[in-house]
């Protein structure tokens, strides 16, 4: 029996992580894209270090897409199997991978547009929709703490990681000649304990080897004693003092929903000003539909609100924009109000137009909910710049921008511990720490070891480890 690491190694993005059976089943964890770094990535993305065909199966931990952004390809160059996830993740990664096909695709004209003019010849992109919709023929769906068999030598499992509707850590069962038996946990992207919307993460069986995610093994989560009140100071500020607008850009998946969740909240307690507030975002419409059919996986807080109010996602109000048109409407609305649009780092999505529309505007306020890498407009706005660059124009920030960081999708290192510390940590032979940087990988080592767990290590890309 095998481990094999292929991705989120040196990196956050990018996980793929092989196992293989005594009897030589082979198994991916998660086949994610490697994002950022532009051409460095796509070299990356577009050559597997294994071969597709000879992969019997691919467990799934959760849609995001340095997880699952590589699958359409994998089946494109010779993948035969089935992907296994957990029902919910299937609602949500068919939604991400058909945008991320597009995205490539949208990419990809505008490079070839500029090799065209170099008289270089045209590139593929990396995938679209058609492979997507090959891909998606091969996904199958085990639910929650159930033990499926994918052979004789191979069954799995997968309980609740917290993280985003629909994620799990797989736990794996090898059973190896004279019936040795080998359990594997692989964490995927561990959640929070107190989310706003998901259930915390579950305690899971012994296992004695782990890979962990260490994103954040070497932070710890501010404590925001009252982001409400905080959004709600900056709400009427920009709509009742300033009476602008006030642009939210965030992600589509899990942020949106707890910022329309919030001001479901507020409207509820007759707090929330008398304006109108806009998601535009077909992808966010989407994916808040999935949320509002899987309830059953909320967490018991959010549960008993429906009981009160059976819509935590819709307020009289409140707006889903679907069309270009409906979307561009917005630009001559002469009102305050509330947009919140993808995408969450700025770079791509209908927010580029909201903001070159209004981030000039002093009585405009832009409100960052979440990490924006420093390369992104995200970031270039959240660092404090006074000019960005929009669709090839210079816009001068007079807008004014505010930060609110208590939203996080990713344990703290002190939740990660909290995490693992239903293990035994004696009886676990090796944990191996991928999905971090170098440095949060190295301090979130140390402190496993002060928890316990002696064989910490922090494998590279291609090293292969037995088990
Ligand atoms: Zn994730």
């Amino acid at each position: 029996m095998k481990v094999k690491f292929y991705g989120a190694t040196e990196t956050v993005t990018g996980s793929k992580h092989m196992i293989v059976s005594e009897t030589g089943y082979t198994i991916l964890l998660d086949c994610g894209l490697y994002q950022g770094n532009g051409k460095e990535s796509d070299e990356k993305n577009r050559h597997f270090d294994f071969v597709p065909e000879k992969i019997d199966a691919v467990i799934l931990s959760h849609a995001h897409i340095d997880h699952s952004g590589n699958l359409p390809l994998l089946v494109k160059k010779g993948f035969l199997g089935s992907i296994y996830c957990t029902p919910a993740t299937l609602e949500v990664v068919e939604f991400l991978l058909y945008d991320s096909a597009k995205i490539h695709e949208n990419d990809i004209e505008f490079i070839n547009k500029k090799r065209d003019k170099r008289g270089l010849p045209p590139l593929e992109p990396l995938y679209n929709s058609k492979d997507v919709d090959r891909c998606m023929k091969h996904f199958k769906t085990v639910p929650y703490n159930a033990q499926f068999h994918l052979d004789t030598s191979v069954s799995f499992m997968f309980t609740d990681a917290g993280h985003i509707l629909g994620s799990a850590a797989i736990h794996l069962k090898l059973i190896g000649k004279h019936h040795r038996i080998v359990n594997l946990t692989f964490t995927g992207d561990v959640g929070r304990y107190n989310d706003m919307l998901l259930k915390s993460p579950s305690k899971f069986p012994q296992a004695d080897y782990i890979i962990s995610e260490s994103t954040y093994g070497d932070r710890l989560h501010e404590e925001v004693p009252d982001a409400e009140l905080h959004f709600l100071n900056i709400v009427r500020y920009t709509c009742l003092e300033k009476k602008g607008k006030l642009l939210i850009p965030a992600f589509s998946l899990g942020r949106t929903q707890e910022i329309v969740f919030m001001l479901d909240k507020l409207k509820n307690k007759n707090l929330l000003p008398d304006i109108k507030v806009y998601v535009d975002s077909p992808l966010s419409t989407d994916i808040t539909n999935i949320m509002r059919n899987n309830v059953d996986l909320f967490n018991e807080k959010l549960q008993k609100y429906i009981k009160v109010d059976p819509d935590p996602f819709g307020f009289k109000n409140l707006k889903y924009i679907k069309t270009r048109e409906e979307s561009m409407a917005l630009n001559e609305l002469n009102e305050p109000c509330i947009i919140i649009s993808a995408s969450g780092m700025m770079d791509a999505g209908r927010i580029k137009h909201h903001l070159a529309n209004n981030i000039s505007n002093p009585k405009t306020t832009v409100l960052i909910v979440g990490y924006c890498s420093p390369n992104s407009l995200g970031g270039n706005i959240r660092n404090g710049q006074k000019e960005v660059k929009i669709f090839g124009d210079y816009f001068q920030v007079n807008a004014d921008v505010e930060i609110i960081d208590s939203y996080s999708a990713h344990a703290d290192y002190n939740e990660l511990l909290k995490f693992l510390s239903c293990q035994d940590a004696r009886l676990v032979k090796k944990v191996f720490l991928v999905h971090g940087e170098p440095d949060a990988k190295l301090s979130f080592k140390e402190k496993l070891n002060a928890n316990g767990f002696q064989n910490v290590l922090i494998p590279q890309k291609g090293d292969v480890y037995e088990l």
